[in-house]
C-alpha cells in the first residue's frame, strides 16, 4: 500500500469532502496510511543473522542470500516426447526408413547414433550423440523390432529440450530478499539445494487485552457471562504471524490495567523481536497500552487516517518493536494486512513489499464518503465486479470471512455503479 490513494482512472462520480463543524478541543490531523507505513518501514530494520533450513521446511520462508546454480538445468538436451532420434539429413520423402539400433529410457544414456539409424527414446532421456531432432512416436510406423518408418520430416532441434535452457550454471536463480513459494523450493531443489540460507524468523510476543474477553474452550457459549465475548483476535493474528515466518509467544489476554499491561510488556520485551497487541490502544479510560508503552520506551506512531483502523500504534519498549492494533476484530485484522505485514517482511529482508492490486468495477454504490480512506470488505463476483457486503462495521467479523479483498476507497471519495475502484484480493496479503 505505499502507492498514493487515488482511483486506478478517473470517474466522472466525485463527491465534495465536509469537514464538519470544528470541535471544541482541535484534534491534530490523522496521519495519511502511505506516511504512516513509509515510518513504519523505516523502523524496520532487517534483522541479524542467518539459519540453514532444509528445503522441505523453507515454504513462505525469506532467502538471506543469493542463490547461485552450480549446473546447468537440463544438464543434458534431452527429449521432450517418447519417440525417435534421428537425424535430420537422414531423410526425405523418398529415404524415411531407418534402423532402430538403440533404446534410451530417461535415466540411462545412449551411445553415438550412425547414419541411417534411429534410437527409440523416452521424455527426459539424453539425445545421443549425431541425433538433432526427435519424432514423436504418433508420427512414425514401426515396421518391425529393428526398423521404423517416419511419416513426418522433422525439423532440426524438434522436441529436444536444450542443456541450459532453464538454468544456467552460475546464474542467479532465486534472489535474497525473495520469499520461497512451492515453485521456488522446486527450483531451488532443481540446482541441488536441500539446505537453504534464509532470514531468521522474527520473534513475536503476542497478547490481547480487555477484561470482556474469554477464552473459546473456557467458558461455554450458553455459560457466557453478560458482557463477556470469545477472543477471537488471537486466533487470527497467530495464524497470520506464523504464515510470516514468525515464531510466536501466545502471551494470553492482559486485563484492563494499567500496572498489569506495563508487566505484560516489560515482560515481552525479553527475548522477542516485536511486541503485537490487540485492544486497548483507544483513548479511553480503559486504554492503558498507550501510556504504557510510553513508561517503558517510547510511542513514534499512534493514530491513522483509516477505516477501519484508526487506533493503531507503533512505538518500542525497551530494545523490541512494539506495535498496538485496534481491539475490534475487522480493525485489528486489516491493520494487521496493511501494516504488520509489511513490516514483518521487511524485519526478514524482503525487498517486494507492496501487494498487487487491481481495477476493478464496483457493482454497488457507495454513498457516504468517509475523511478517512477505507478499506471495504468487497468479493469479486462472476461478472468480473466487486460486491460491497452489507454490514462493513468494524466488529463483524463475517465481512471479512464472507470477502476475498478489500476495496482502497480514497478519503471523500462516493462510489457509482461502474466506477473502478483498487482491489487488493486477499491472496496478496494472507500470508
Ligand atoms: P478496544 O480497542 O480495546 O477498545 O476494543 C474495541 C472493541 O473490540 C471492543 O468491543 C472489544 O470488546 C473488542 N475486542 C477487543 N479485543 C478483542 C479480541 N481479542 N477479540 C474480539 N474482540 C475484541
Ligand atoms: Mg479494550
Amino acid at each position: 500500500m505505499s502507492a498514493a490513494p487515488g482511483r486506478p482512472q478517473a470517474s466522472s462520480h466525485r463527491s465534495a469532502q465536509h469537514e464538519g463543524t470544528p470541535v471544541s478541543a482541535p484534534r491534530p490531523p490523522l496521519k495519511p496510511l502511505e506516511q504512516a507505513l513509509a515510518e513504519l518501514l523505516d523502523f524496520a530494520v532487517a534483522l541479524d543473522g542467518v539459519e540453514s533450513v532444509s528445503t522441505f521446511e523453507a515454504d513462505g520462508r525469506v532467502l538471506a542470500q543469493n542463490l547461485l546454480s552450480a549446473l546447468q538445468v537440463p544438464p543434458q538436451d534431452n527429449s521432450s516426447m517418447d519417440g525417435y532420434a534421428v537425424r535430420c539429413a537422414d531423410l526425405s520423402p523418398a529415404q524415411n526408413l531407418l534402423s532402430v539400433t538403440q533404446r534410451i529410457a530417461a535415466g540411462s544414456s545412449g551411445t553415438a547414433l550412425a547414419p541411417l539409424s534411429a534410437a527409440r527414446i523416452f521424455t527426459g532421456a539424453p539425445i545421443p550423440e549425431g541425433a538433432d531432432a526427435v519424432v514423436m512416436q504418433e508420427d512414425c510406423d514401426v515396421v518391425d523390432d529393428a526398423q521404423v518408418r517416419i511419416k513426418s520430416l522433422p525439423a532440426p532441434g524438434q522436441w529436444i529440450r536444450r542443456a541450459g535452457e532453464d538454468i544456467r550454471r552460475g546464474a542467479v536463480v532465486l534472489q535474497k530478499g525473495a520469499r520461497l513459494t512451492p515453485a521456488a523450493l522446486g527450483l531451488a531443489a532443481s540446482i541441488g539445494m536441500h539446505v537453504l540460507p534464509l532470514a531468521r524468523r522474527p520473534r513475536v510476543a503476542l497478547f490481547s487485552t480487555g477484561d470482556e474477553l474469554v477464552m473459546p474452550g473456557q467458558v461455554a457459549p450458553e455459560a457466557m457471562k453478560p458482557g463477556s465475548i470469545y477472543n477471537s483476535n488471537r486466533f487470527f493474528l497467530r495464524t497470520l504471524l506464523s504464515r510470516l515466518g514468525c515464531q510466536v509467544s501466545d502471551l494470553g489476554i492482559v486485563p484492563d490495567r494499567l500496572d498489569a499491561t506495563v508487566q505484560a510488556l516489560h515482560g515481552a520485551a525479553q527475548g522477542h523481536d516485536l511486541i503485537l497487541t490487540s485492544g486497548g490502544v483507544s483513548v479511553g479510560e480503559e486504554d492503558h497500552i498507550k501510556p504504557a508503552v510510553q513508561a517503558l520506551g517510547a510511542l513514534d506512531l499512534w493514530q491513522i487516517a483509516i477505516k477501519p483502523g484508526k487506533p493503531f500504534a507503533y512505538g518500542r519498549v525497551h530494545n523490541a518493536h512494539f506495535i498496538g492494533l485496534p481491539g475490534n476484530p475487522v480493525s485489528s485484522f486489516v491493520t494487521f494486512l496493511l501494516l504488520v505485514r509489511p513490516f514483518l517482511l521487511k524485519l526478514q529482508g524482503v525487498t517486494e513489499l507492496a501487494p498487487a492490486t487491481f481495477a476493478l468495477p464496483a457493482h454497488f454504490t457507495w454513498a457516504r464518503a468517509d475523511k478517512r480512506r477505507e478499506f471495504l470488505r468487497v468479493r469479486r463476483n462472476p461478472a468480473g465486479g466487486l460486491d460491497l457486503f452489507a454490514n462493513q462495521s468494524s466488529g463483524v467479523l463475517t465481512s471479512a470471512v464472507w470477502a476475498d479483498g478489500l476495496l482502497d476507497n480514497p478519503p471523500g471519495q462516493t462510489i457509482a455503479q461502474g466506477d473502478l475502484v483498487r482491489f487488493i484480493p486477499f491472496s496478496e496479503v494472507l500470508g
